[in-house]
């Protein structure tokens, strides 16, 4: 069986060592666009911006390691288009590969914002290596006026890099708190108090109207309040749109996307076994909308965790070999910034019932979230013991009731 897996991320290259783990003896083709090998993107947001760079750091595997398991790495390699009838994939440099099985690990890219100056030099977005080389390369001159546009995970973490080197820092942020949707009020309220402490001001509630330049350089940011913020450096961090041409091209259901606030129908639609509406495709990773485990409606995540399990779960699947016909693990998520590491067990929806364990104010909390009155999700803020215990909770499928988790001598562990 040749397996052929396009996107040499964090999921294409799970796919590729999974099957070997799993003792797949056939060929696999693993088909990247960038001319890096396989690396981590999540220092690329974190302690990268402030060290000494170089891809080895963040490699997920060691330039020997794709020979010694026979797997037929390409990197500089993106797929241009996708025949089913043929099973073949074309390169941009017209190479056709054949495939039994195609997996798409196609990723996602940064969302623009449709702004005058969106152009300028000094507005920036980071995804990739070379974009956080640049932005490295950046924060290591003098003290800049740095302005993070979206209070998401990407732009809180990037804004904490930035503080942490010295500059002067203004997040942007169109909704009333940070992380809007993505976390319970005593976490999102911890993270803001923590980088309002380090001295980086958030502005909530700020729409931003365009970027103002000269010499074709960014020089401040232009709210629709009538604020004029400086800057010399602006990271856009407004998200992600998953990467589907491919997909759609080759007619497979892609989703179109969501009206404003329902979270992540975009991508390339997987049924709960991950294949595509071609059985012999399967996608993983942020670009695939799969069905939520828990209800059902279809979601795409944009975490380590979804595109390393779904990886190991599609070669397990291809294989024979998996635990279950569909794709179940419980999501998880981690984030750091100044000090406060949150790990994130479950899913929760919307504005739901929640529960603290601990102090908020000692920086060492968890947060439990409920919904229809039974346990979704933890969120632990400097309390790893709980994290653990909550994922161990969740996965299990016990059902705490929120009465029982309301008890005074509740504890996760
Ligand atoms: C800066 C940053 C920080 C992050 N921090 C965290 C974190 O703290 N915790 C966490 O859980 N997650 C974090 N994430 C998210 C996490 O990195 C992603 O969810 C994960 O990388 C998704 O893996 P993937 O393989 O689906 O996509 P990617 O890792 O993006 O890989 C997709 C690859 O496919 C390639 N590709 C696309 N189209 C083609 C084509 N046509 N032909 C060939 N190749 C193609 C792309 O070039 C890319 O290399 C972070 C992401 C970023 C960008």
């Amino acid at each position: 069986m040749d397996v052929v897996v396009v996107g040499a991320g964090q999921a294409g290259l799970q796919v590729a060592a999974s099957l070997r783990d799993h003792g797949h003896d056939g060929r696999v083709v693993l088909l990247g666009a960038e001319d890096d090998a396989p690396y981590q993107r999540p220092p690329l947001s974190k302690h990268y911006l402030g060290g000494p760079g170089g891809s080895r750091s963040v490699a997920l595997r060691g330039p020997a390691w794709f020979a010694e398991h026979g797997i037929d790495l390409r990197t500089g390699a993106r797929v241009s288009a996708i025949d089913r009838a043929a099973r073949s994939v074309r390169l941009a440099d017209g190479t056709a590969v054949g495939y039994d099985h195609l997996v798409l690990a196609l990723g996602a890219r940064p969302r623009r914002l449709p702004v005058p100056g969106a152009d300028l030099a000094g507005v920036v977005t980071l995804r990739s290596l070379p974009d956080a080389d640049a932005l490295r390369l950046a924060l290591a001159r003098d003290v800049l006026d740095v302005v993070v546009i979206g209070a998401g995970f990407l732009g809180l973490e990037l804004a904490a890099a930035a503080r942490t080197l010295g500059h002067t820092v203004t997040v942007v942020e169109r909704a009333a708190a940070v992380l809007p949707g993505a976390l319970s009020a005593p976490t999102a309220d911890a993270l803001a108090a923590a980088h309002r402490q380090q001295g980086t001001t958030l502005l909530l509630d700020r729409r931003v109207e365009g970027f103002l330049g000269r010499d074709g350089a960014v020089r401040a940011v232009q709210l629709a309040d009538g604020t004029r913020l400086a800057a010399d450096l602006v990271v856009v961090a407004v998200g992600a749109v998953p990467r589907t041409g491919l997909a759609r091209a080759a007619g497979l259901a892609v989703g179109d996307g969501a009206p404003a606030g329902v979270e992540g129908v975009e991508g390339v639609e997987v049924d709960a076994a991950l294949t595509t509406t071609d059985p012999a495709i399967r996608a993983v990773g942020d670009c695939a909308a799969f069905p939520c485990p828990v209800g059902g409606a279809r979601i795409r995540v944009e975490s380590v965790q979804n595109a390393v399990d779904q990886a190991r779960f599609v070669a397990a699947s291809l294989l024979g070999t998996a635990a279950g016909p569909t794709y179940s693990d419980l999501p998880w998520f981690w984030t750091s910034q100044h000090g406060l590491t949150v790990q994130i067990a479950g899913r929760a929806a919307g504005r739901d019932r929640t529960r603290t364990l601990g102090d908020p104010g000692s920086g060492r909390f968890s947060t439990l979230r409920f919904g229809d009155g039974v346990l979704r999700c933890v969120e632990s803020v400097n309390r790893p013991a709980e994290h653990l215990a909550a994922r161990r909770l969740l996965a299990a499928g016990t059902v705490v009731t929120a009465e029982v988790a309301g008890r005074a001598d509740f504890a996760l562990c």
